[in-house]
């Protein structure tokens, strides 16, 4: 992924915890990554007891 772009057409690729499709909202304002407030909590809790998030 390249950070000196645009970041929101590029994060497209689904959900990162389980892969589903997501529906990106139009216009500015958050980038969805996750299909569910649930996922992204496990997501962060995994980085986190990894040590990755900071
Ligand atoms: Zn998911």
């Amino acid at each position: 992924m390249d950070y000196t772009k645009a970041a929101k057409p590029q994060t497209n690729d689904g959900c990162l915890q389980c892969g589903a499709p997501l529906t990106q909202t139009e216009g500015a304002g958050r980038i969805r990554r996750y299909c569910s407030a649930e996922h992204g909590r496990l997501w962060r809790r995994r980085m986190r007891h990894s040590g990755f998030y900071l």
